[in-house]
């Protein structure tokens, strides 16, 4: 068993009696205990990080960008050892944790270029010998909440384009696997970032709410569930913060009568169950569209009894446990209730035996047919690996399905035809859009985000929208007059 403490002015810190158990999903043992701050040890953070700032802000950006880039080669060597991290604390295969670290690395490689992304713009001679440009500058300490889903990407879609920016940044990660920000906290500062510029606070909703309410916190990025997202951007813009929370989904994937039906399942099994369905972006609705439905059913069916699930450290797997035993068993829960609802259960996970994981948090692959729109199980974000098909008429029916659900975080259509993915691509009231892709996610240099009550606030994550939000402008105007200037009584309008 072994205790993960905050990490605060670039030192691993230790505080109070209060703590959580951290399990291992894969065979239900309690690996860990983790350290839960107090309003007391976030504002130790929050003054590290003040205290940090003035000579962080004073960096260039190409020298801050330096330390990010060898912060690079640092986790890239050692990818190995926090993918293992991941999977310990989270139970997700080792080569998905891989895959979720390169997502974030991708984030870091657009911060290293923050010299150029961070340029404002200039105009000569907006008035007579007047000129006038504007500046992005950082807006101070900033703060990021995440969840247990991604615990080294979504972090990392916030704090390399925060720091890059000159911001100092404060990590609230899930209380659920908090291993991989501590590993990277210890990694940022052996790459030379400054004591205080990324701290990391351990803990659960009182930390969140010492975050919330700290006067010297000008901006809080989160991600997480709908419900806590929506209340973080109520409380967190009342107290005139700059907010960005991104919460929930229930992503469509619609398959359309002329797609290759081969590859539409194959793209749905991947998007469906990897990672037990544990994604934001994982595809939970199979839309099937006219004639199509019955040998998609049939084929999906196949697939999903021959899912190979088990712990997640071992190779050759497709999936591994889900977090912890109760969202296990809500997640089993509504396959019941799916039942109850008169959805056909064309394959049932409950009960699944997985040699050495008897006390793990296993549920395999379900696959509901004949779905509808008024049911909980379709209306609800399950998240775990739990597909549910929705047969409807035609491409019509299936957008306004999608348009109507309360959720718009991702989505995707599987077609041949250019026509109508381009209609779809326009139609649909959904942030992240895939033509033959089932799992849309976007690179590093676009940016991530849905629409609806996926996402509270005006910004999506990195790209240019991470640099927006994470900076203020500042436009200026300049004269250099030669000789005496005159008093201007009326509103000056430059000649
Ligand atoms: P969660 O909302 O339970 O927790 C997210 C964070 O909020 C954690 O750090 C947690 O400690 C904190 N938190 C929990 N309850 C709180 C409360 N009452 N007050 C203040 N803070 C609180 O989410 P989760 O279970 O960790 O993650 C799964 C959810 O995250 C799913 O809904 C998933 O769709 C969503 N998610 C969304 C995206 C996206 O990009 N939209 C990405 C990943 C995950």
């Amino acid at each position: 068993m072994y205790k993960i403490n905050h990490f605060i002015a670039g030192k691993n810190t230790a505080s109070g009696a209060r703590t959580a158990p951290v399990f291992n999903p894969a065979t239900g043992e309690h690996i860990a205990d983790v350290a839960l701050a107090d309003a007391e040890v976030v504002d130790a953070a929050i003054t590290a990080a003040k205290q940090a700032f003035a000579a962080w802000q004073a960096t260039t950006p190409l020298n801050r960008a330096r330390i990010l880039f060898k912060f690079k080669t640092i986790i890239e060597a050692r990818i190995d050892e926090l993918a293992a991290a991941i999977t310990r604390e989270h139970g997700k295969v080792m080569d998905d944790a891989k895959g979720e670290i390169i997502r974030g690395i991708e984030v870091v490689e657009f911060a290293c270029g923050i010299p150029h992304l961070l340029k404002g713009d200039f105009t000569e001679q907006v008035g007579s010998a007047v000129d006038a440009y504007t500046l992005n500058q950082p807006l101070g300490v900033v703060a990021g909440i995440t969840p247990f889903n991604f615990p080294a990407m979504v972090p990392m879609w916030m704090w390399p384009v925060a720091i890059a920016c000159g911001n100092c940044f404060v990590l609230k990660p899930s209380e659920k696997n908090p291993s991989a920000s501590l590993l990277i906290a210890e990694w940022l500062k052996e790459a030379g970032l400054p004591n205080g510029v990324f701290s990391v606070v351990n803990g659960d909703k009182e930390a969140v709410q010492a975050l919330l309410v700290h006067p010297d916190i000008q901006a809080v990025s989160f991600v997480g569930s709908t419900p806590i997202a929506e209340a973080i951007y109520r409380q967190g813009s009342a107290s005139g913060k700059r907010v960005q929370a991104l919460g929930g989904a229930k992503n469509h994937l619609v398959v359309m009568p002329d797609a290759d039906l081969d590859t539409a399942v194959s793209a749905l099994m991947g998007a469906a169950y990897g990672s037990a369905g544990e994604r934001c972006m994982a595809i939970s609705v199979a839309v099937a569209v006219g004639d199509i439905a019955d040998a998609l059913v049939e084929q999906l069916a196949l697939k999903v009894r021959s899912l190979r699930i088990g712990n997640g450290a071992q190779a050759g797997l497709d999936m591994g446990p889900l977090i912890s035993r109760e969202h296990c068993k809500r997640v089993t829960d509504y396959v019941a209730l799916g039942q109850s609802e008169g959805a056909t259960l064309v394959i049932d996970g409950r009960g699944i035996k997985v040699t050495g994981g008897e006390d793990g948090y296993f549920l395999g692959g379900c696959l509901f047919d004949h779905v509808t729109s008024e049911m909980k199980i379709y209306r609800d974000e399950i998240f775990g690996p739990v597909l549910c098909v929705v047969r409807v008429p035609d491409y019509n029916s299936a957008v306004a399905l999608i348009n109507a659900h309360e959720f718009g975080n991702g989505v995707a259509i599987f077609t041949r035809s250019g026509a109508v993915a381009r209609k779809f691509t326009h139609e649909i009231q959904v942030g992240m859009v895939g033509v033959n892709v089932p799992i849309p996610v976007p690179m590093a240099f676009h940016s991530f985000g849905g629409w609806k009550r996926s996402l509270f606030g005006a910004n999506h994550m990195h790209g240019m929208e991470g640099v927006r939000f994470y900076t203020r402008r500042k436009a200026i105007t300049t004269r250099w007059p030669e000789g005496d200037v005159a008093a201007e009584f009326i509103m000056p309008t430059l000649k």
